[in-house]
């Protein structure tokens, strides 16, 4: 089948993310006639903008590594993470997956382009509970030379613009340290210039840089993989309905600019369109109220997967926790005066000089614990679409670490503040008037946060007590990594809001990424993964990777099955226009 003929298929796929691009790899590794169908006209959906880390536990990564992490620990830290809650079904799914992502990965590894090392420090989000890692569970997509795609290249979907700096030049985080001081050591020196060259000669022939990290790396293994295996991806072609016969899916309509067409599949259907995005009902349904109006997902992503999965009579369940997982964004005004979002993951919220007050003017959080963490406390203290949460800080502060879109070391930080981004403010009493909070509770804030930051000890939300509080804080400053005393002014705030980086709420599936009925029974030839199906870890986040890593492991299992699965359907013609 070419991009865009069509054919009577084993397996169609419905999006061409981490899920729906191992899916289909993985058919067509097991011998299946594979065509995925992308509503846009680039493949990697959310996956391209990530930081593309799986979270992997017993990987054989992190043995080759030299830093083994048993299963069993795993268990024992998911059991502490996800204690009370626990639903026996999720709880199933867990040991699979616990089972099946070593695995999984191995395979994607072997069979494709895919490759992952072990971080040898990345710490689990919920890092004080037992059976915590605090490297060797995530894994970190190697760095791809986009060259290779030739001309697909522009196929992938570019990495978001706050992970580049000069022009499409793509940044890990282990290349901030030589990027922000780049003249603190010969390695640092020789890293710098490495990266600069390649990046002046790619953008002689390219319109970004081609050294592609994180999930653009990701995204660009896993679409070189299908090349490889002459998987047909069909562009700019949306998923409308399911097709059923019997009780079973048979097949979908797809719309694209030349019309809808209706495609069988003998093996079924695979949902991963990337979860509920930008769906107002789903969001309404799904999501509580102060967390529907701000979104990471791509537009394309408009929940179509779950909504046709539902006329067939899935379950998609809210499912226990907030129905999201989140990062705290900040706004800005683009050229094009579009907003554009700022994801406060890890660089600023765990630095110390930085608190962040709810709209009584008090500390609600460690705002050095995850970003989902993070923003489960702002939804839980009275933040409204209109009532956001403000991070604080002083001066030196936004030069030494910066402060979500200002880098740091900016020294004109003028036209963040005109672009009403940065409130600035002489002291308390003024910046209290700017972000609409109670002076004196205000002043009360900062005073005890200063207290604490003497002591090394925060007596409120213990900030800094974790790995993983230190692991993003600054190891230079003693006692306490993530805190030192606030100025008394010039004072800064930024106003942070939720948003969904992925939903938790989803379709229910079993072990085999079969979608089910709320009775619990298969719909036979129906299977999802990604963020079209439910989160197994229960509304937690349990560590870097947490959606990425099941998205490739159901994937591959869905495939598997669709593989082995029943096949007696007859061929039947194809592409009859609807
Ligand atoms: C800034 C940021 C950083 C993140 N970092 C990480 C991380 O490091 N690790 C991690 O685990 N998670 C991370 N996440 C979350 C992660 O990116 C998503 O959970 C994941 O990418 C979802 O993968 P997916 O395959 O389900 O969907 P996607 O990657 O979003 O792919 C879905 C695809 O389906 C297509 N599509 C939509 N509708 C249709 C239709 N009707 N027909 C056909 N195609 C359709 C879309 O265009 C898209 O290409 C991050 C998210 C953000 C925003």
């Amino acid at each position: 089948m070419s991009d865009t003929g069509c054919d009577t298929v084993d397996l169609l796929v419905i999006g061409a993310g981490a899920g729906g691009m191992a899916a289909a790899l993985v058919a067509a590794v097991e011998g299946l006639r594979v065509a995925v169908c992308e509503k846009a006209e680039q493949v990697g959906g959310t996956t391209a903008t990530s930081a593309g880390t799986i979270w992997i536990p017993g990987s054989t990564h992190s043995l080759r590594a030299g830093i083994p992490d048993p299963v069993d620990r795993a268990r024992a830290y998911l059991d502490s993470v996800i204690g009370q809650r626990a639903d026996q079904h999720l709880h199933d799914l867990r040991e699979t997956f616990l089972a099946s992502a070593a695995p999984a990965i191995d395979y994607l590894e072997r069979h494709g382009d895919l490759a992952f090392a072990a971080a040898a420090m990345h710490p689990d989000y919920l890092s004080n509970h037992p059976g915590a890692a605090l490297g060797g569970r995530a894994l970190n997509t190697l760095p791809f030379d986009g060259r290779r795609l030739g001309t697909d290249f522009g196929r992938i979907r570019p990495a978001r613009p706050e992970f580049t700096v000069l022009s499409g030049m793509m940044v890990s985080k282990a290349d901030i340290p030589a990027l922000l001081k780049p003249f603190s050591s010969i390695a640092n020196a020789r890293h710098v210039a490495v990266l600069l060259a390649r990046h002046a000669r790619d953008r002689l022939r390219h319109r970004r840089g081609t050294r592609l990290v994180m999930g653009n790396a990701l995204v660009a293994r896993l679409f070189s993989s299908l090349r490889r295996h002459a998987v047909p991806i069909r562009f700019g072609t949306a998923l409308v309905e399911l097709s059923m016969r019997d009780g079973r899916v048979t097949g979908a309509v797809v719309q694209s600019s030349t019309g809808s067409e209706r495609i069988l599949s003998r093996c079924g259907v695979v949902l991963a369109s990337g979860g509920v995005g930008w769906n107002a009902e789903l969001r309404r349904r799904l999501f509580p109220a102060a967390a529907t109006r701000h979104s990471l997902a791509p537009d394309d992503i408009t929940g179509d997967g779950i909504v046709a999965a539902e006329q067939t009579g899935a379950d998609s369940a809210a499912g226990p926790g907030t129905g999201g997982l989140w990062m705290p964004v900040s706004m800005i005004s683009g050229p094009d005066g579009q907003m554009k979002l700022f994801p406060h993951i890890i660089l600023d919220r765990a630095k110390p000089g930085l608190l962040a007050v709810d709209h009584t003017g008090r500390r609600f959080t460690n705002e050095a614990d995850s970003y989902h963490a993070f923003v489960e406390a702002m939804l839980a203290n009275g933040c409204t679409p209109d009532r956001p949460a403000h991070l604080l800080c002083d001066r030196a502060f936004v030069r030494d670490y910066g402060i979500g879109f200002i880098h740091p070391g900016t020294r004109r930080i003028s036209r963040f503040i005109r672009a009403g981004y940065l409130i600035e403010a002489a002291n308390v009493a003024a910046l209290s008037t700017q972000i609409d909070v109670d002076p004196v509770a205000l002043g009360q804030t900062i005073a005890a946060y200063n207290r604490d930051a003497i002591t090394g000890t925060d007596e409120a939300f213990g900030r800094g007590s974790s790995d993983l509080n230190r692991f993003n804080g600054d190891p230079a400053n003693l006692p306490n990594p993530c805190m030192r005393p606030v100025s008394a002014g010039p004072l800064y705030a930024v106003a942070v809001w939720p948003a969904d980086l992925a939903s938790s709420s989803g379709l229910t599936i079993d072990q085999d990424a079969r979608v089910l009925r709320p009775d619990h029974t298969p719909i036979p030839g129906l299977y999802a993964c990604g963020n079209d199906a439910a989160s197994i870890f229960e509304g937690t986040y349990p560590g870097p990777g947490t959606t990425l890593g099941p998205a490739l492991v159901f994937g591959w299992r869905a495939a598997m099955h669709a593989a082995g699965g029943d096949i007696s359907l007859a061929s039947e013609s194809c592409c009859s226009i609807v």
